[in-house]
């Protein structure tokens, strides 16, 4: 458990990590921000024209000739949104067993979904199997409790223990041990399950509807966010503080986000009257 993700993601860099760690690009940056001076990174430049999906096949043919000790997937990726379907995920792994580190962040993999039973697919009982398989999971996102600070990773016991007696203990808050009492009791998976798959409804709505404003282009996305590309020669940062100041909605500049060539925004879905808000202003503001 861990003191938001962030903090296990920190653990794992800082202690697992030996020399070289591959991540692709656009991506969370703590990622490359704790590996910095000490190891050397390697990036994997997602495309925009194949909608930043992951090629598996030139993705491992990297891996065979960089010999990174880690690598890191987001799945599905942040800012991108893109997704890794769960047999790639096992294709993956079984290609890649000389590779010491596989880091899976599954932060975003409730909103994510294969087919119409909107079951999510997660690697984490590949556990078990891959010595070298470490899961990370953040609850900030799907569960909208950025503040209480929880986090897990899922790894292999002896790294499990490894990080126990180098002080990763008394670091999460009783606010948190109590949402992880919950997260735990079946009675309440099957509540969130029913909001779950409702929300991804709506979400996959959202993102279809954003996709008919004709100034933007909406990149497929199984996240709660869709990775926006204006593409009528306006600006991102405009963009947000005009739908901020005139409108009262938040959307998030990538100014910051390395691997991106363009305008691109992120823009998160709500609720479905909320949602609505979002496109009735985004519209009106292409008006003016
Ligand atoms: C937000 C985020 C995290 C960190 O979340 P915490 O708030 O620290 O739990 C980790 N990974 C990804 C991909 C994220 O988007």
């Amino acid at each position: 458990m861990g003191n938001g993700a962030i903090e296990t993601i920190q653990a794992v860099i800082h202690n697992f990590v030996k020399s070289k760690i591959l991540i692709n690009l656009p991506t969370f940056s703590s990622y490359y921000e704790f590996a910095k001076n000490r190891i050397e990174v390697i990036y994997n430049k997602l495309d925009k024209n194949d909608k930043f999906q992951l090629d598996i096949e030139q993705f491992i043919q990297l891996i065979k000739k960089e010999k990174p000790d880690t690598i890191v997937l987001i799945n599905p990726n942040n800012p991108t949104g893109s997704y890794i379907k769960l047999t790639d995920i096992k294709y993956i792994l079984a290609e890649c067993q000389e590779v010491e580190n596989i880091i899976i962040d599954e932060s975003f993999i409730h909103f994510s979904f294969e087919d119409d039973t909107y079951t999510f697919k997660s690697a984490a009982e590949l556990v078990k199997y891959y010595n070298n398989l470490i899961i990370i999971k953040s609850v900030s996102k799907d569960f909208g409790i950025a503040g209480i600070r929880g986090g897990y990773a899922l790894m292999n016991q002896n790294k499990v223990k490894f990080l126990l007696k180098n002080g990763y203990l008394w670091n999460i808050s009783g606010l948190a041990e109590y949402f992880f009492n919950l997260y735990a009791k079946e009675t309440f998976y099957q509540e969130y399950e029913k909001i779950r798959v409702k929300f991804i409804k709506d979400t996959q709505d959202f993102f279809a509807n954003l996709s008919k404003i004709k100034q933007i282009k909406v990149y497929p996305s199984l996240a709660n966010f869709a990775l926006v590309e204006l593409i009528d020669g306006s600006k991102c940062s405009d963009f947000c503080y005009k739908l901020l100041i005139k409108y009262g909605v938040y959307t998030r500049t990538c100014t910051d986000k390395t691997g991106l060539d363009g305008e691109f925004v992120r823009i998160a879905a709500r609720s479905e009257s909320e949602n609505q808000i979002i496109i009735d202003s985004i519209q009106d503001m292409f008006l003016y």
